[in-house]
């Protein structure tokens, strides 16, 4: 199935499952063709996170670079692709970025838009990009920007979670814990469909 046994085609199918900061990722890897360096590695290690193997991985970006010749490709993008995978290098075995990690380390620059976007956002752009993905309530919306006012970026993302999933309409058992990880939101965000 696209979640056992994941392919490069298989991504795009799991795409509602992503947090925000993939979802930022993923939209503008589709609109622009490209991803800069950082965003690579955040993206391309969540694919990993998500069981694509490193052939398939490569075949992602081949795919989603599709205006950048094989040649280009090859010399470019490959090795690094192939490096977060541990397959050159040091043939160190990165793991998928946790969401502190994220939040954290290797903040954007003006023109990157890696990192988390409950942290990096104005609170007008993240007001904007909530409502974007359906959060039009405005106490949800205010509650989300309360939090990331306080610095709480994941239990910002976790109250998203809950928003955009209805959770907060039924009992307290269907609460989550905070999310920590990028691929831990995506497997409770499948489960739920089960
Ligand atoms: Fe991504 Fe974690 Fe930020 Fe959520 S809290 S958007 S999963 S980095």
């Amino acid at each position: 199935s696209v979640v056992d046994d994941p392919t490069s085609d298989s991504v795009h199918q799991l795409v509602e499952h992503f947090p925000l900061c993939m979802q930022h990722l993923y939209q503008n890897l589709c609109e622009n063709l490209h991803l800069k360096h950082f965003a690579r590695i955040q993206f391309n290690l969540f694919l990993k996170g998500i069981g694509l193997t490193v052939d398939e991985a490569l075949a992602f970006w081949k795919k989603s670079f599709s205006n950048i010749d094989d040649a280009k490709f090859q010399k470019d993008y490959a090795y690094n692709i192939r490096h977060n995978y541990g397959a050159e290098g040091k043939r160190q075995d990165y793991k998928p970025l946790n969401c502190m990690s994220i939040i954290t380390k290797q903040r954007p620059n003006t023109g990157q838009i890696h990192g988390c976007p409950f942290r990096e956002f104005s609170p007008t752009n993240l007001r904007s990009k909530l409502v974007q993905m359906g959060v039009r309530n405005e106490e949800h919306i205010r509650e989300i920007l309360s939090l990331t006012d306080r610095e709480h970026y994941q239990v910002a993302c976790t109250k998203y979670f809950e928003i955009t999933k209805g959770l907060l309409d039924d009992n307290d058992e269907n609460m989550i814990e905070t999310i920590e990880h990028p691929n831990e939101y995506l497997k409770a965000s499948i489960s739920l469909k089960k």
